[in-house]
């Protein structure tokens, strides 16, 4: 199936743009400024407006069906966070602009960090990091700021279970730590002799998620965080599977000592498609005044009924500045809704809810697909994409449910189940919506049995059927078609 573009349908003359009369004398520009050779196509608005409407209608979306993509907690993002993050207050307002004129969006900010502080239990937050992954390289950094402010400089290495996340090891050897993987024990936990025996006076810390990428909750972790403290090192806690613990666990009060936030993930705000995304980092009081500068804060209390004077602050040994202006503020604005709309309870239930969907997912798919380490789950679990009697794999059965109109698993992660299809159905989805992704998935392992060349070749019913992914990674070509005439 080939697609025109937009250069190919382009005609001579045809025009979408009009611009108003001028109210300056018409003057001609300067010909240094006039760029013969750049190729644009000439389309009127509605020619634009087609083809990217076409174009659109490719596109799986959470608006458009089930979105079970473990550990990204695809939810729905509900429409009210639209709106009030396109208020002209919020949306026209510039970072640059003197504090007195952006009050609004300062207190925004404010209460956020406030409201983080009080559904993690940390002392301080900092709303900078653009997403999860660079909330994680703040929060190393910080850890690494602690230990030099105490002279400690031999901290080089870090501890980061078997079953975390790719980005964890990223963000500890970008800053030059040294990674040490520990085992998961058979029950999906950090393996506590291993992680003993791995603690010494190097560790600047452990790197841990908790409920795991399996979707197990540790059973442990107050005994993990123990014996990483006893041997002088720091617990970073990767927040991505927070949805699962809100209002039921406070990260901080198991002794965790900075954690990241994923608020499009945890908190509604919409993602796929790479971002933008925003990753708070919360931080227990001892490390409060490493924080990236500015935070937001009170500079003024308000006299009587006025509100206070918000403004910026630095934390005294600020490891500095890791984002331009403030973070994702469009993000931030989105969260503030979401969390105001649901209170406390409503943060509870959504917790209660993400992890009963996944128990009722789990109960129904745990005869059909083995499950490794089978036990109770948070808010996903981990199966595996193997049929018996059958050569299928996880990725032939996660092509096939495009054939039943839903987005497959997460696949091939964690890597330490073989064949892992990761099962994050989230809480906004009602019980035929369940049913139905558990009945295709059953249809399917039969399908493995009786017509295995029927996933082999999945899937049949999308635009496009299944991609060489090799060659897709080998040969990438991301530009498809240049007019002839074009000179680079
Ligand atoms: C999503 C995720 C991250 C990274 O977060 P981003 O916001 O995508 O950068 C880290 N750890 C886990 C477990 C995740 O699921």
């Amino acid at each position: 199936m080939t697609e025109s573009t937009l250069f190919e349908l382009s005609s001579p003359g045809r025009t979408g743009v009009t611009f108003p009369d001028p109210d300056v004398p018409r003057a001609k520009l300067p010909e240094s400024m006039l760029r013969a050779e750049l190729p644009l196509p000439e389309l009127a608005e509605v020619d634009v407006i087609r083809h990217y409407m076409h174009l659109s209608r490719y596109n799986y979306s959470v608006d458009g069906g089930f979105y079970p993509l473990g550990s990204c907690t695809m939810k729905y993002n509900p429409k009210i966070n639209e709106d009030t993050a396109r208020l002209p207050g919020f949306a026209f307002t510039h970072p640059l602009q003197p504090i007195e004129t952006a009050q609004g969006a300062l207190a925004l900010m404010y209460e956020l960090q406030e409201w983080l502080k009080e559904i993690s239990g940390f002392a301080a937050v900092t709303l900078q990091p653009a997403a999860g992954a660079h909330g994680e390289l703040t929060g190393v950094l910080i850890m690494r700021a602690w230990h030099k402010s105490r002279g400690d400089d031999n901290r080089v290495k870090m501890l980061i279970p078997d079953s975390a996340h790719g980005t964890n090891p990223a963000s500890s050897g970008m800053i030059g730590l040294d990674v040490v993987q520990i085992p998961s024990d058979n029950r999906g936990n950090v393996d506590l002799a291993a992680l003993k025996a791995a603690c010494d006076e190097t560790v600047a810390g452990l790197m841990l998620t908790n409920p795991n990428t399996l979707g197990l909750f540790d059973e442990h972790v107050e005994e993990v965080v123990r014996i990483v403290h006893d041997c002088g090192g720091l617990v970073y806690g990767d927040g991505a599977n927070l949805n699962a613990l809100l209002g039921i666990l406070r990260p901080a009060d198991v002794g965790i000592d900075v954690m990241h936030f994923n608020l499009h993930k945890t908190f509604s705000t919409p993602h796929g498609g790479g971002g933008p995304g925003s990753g708070p980092v919360g931080v227990a009081a001892h490390l409060a005044e490493f924080l990236p500068a500015p935070l937001i804060g009170i500079l003024e209390e308000g006299e009587e009924d006025l509100p206070p004077l918000y403004g910026y602050v630095t934390p005294k040994q600020t490891i500095g500045r890791v984002k331009a202006f403030h973070g994702h503020f469009g993000m931030l604005v989105r969260t503030y809704t979401y969390i105001a709309m649901h209170g406390a309870d409503g943060l509870r239930q959504v917790a209660e809810y993400s992890v009963l969907n996944a128990n009722y997912l789990l109960a129904r798919l745990r005869n059909t697909y083995h499950v490794p380490y089978d036990r109770i789950c948070m808010h996903e679990f981990v199966a595996e994409g193997k049929v018996e009697g059958s050569d299928v794999r996880a990725l032939d059965i996660a092509k096939r449910l495009m054939d039943y109109d839903f987005h497959p698993p997460t696949n091939y992660f964690p890597l330490i189940v073989h064949e892992a299809l990761m099962i994050e159905p989230t809480e906004t989805e009602n019980k035929d919506t369940l049913d139905a992704f558990a009945d295709a998935l059953i249809k399917i392992a039969e399908e493995a049995k009786t017509q295995p060349e029927l996933l082999h070749e999945a899937p049949h019913k999308t635009p496009f059927g299944r991609m060489d992914e090799v060659k897709a990674a080998r040969e990438l070509v991301l530009c498809c078609w240049l007019p002839e005439n074009f000179s680079k």
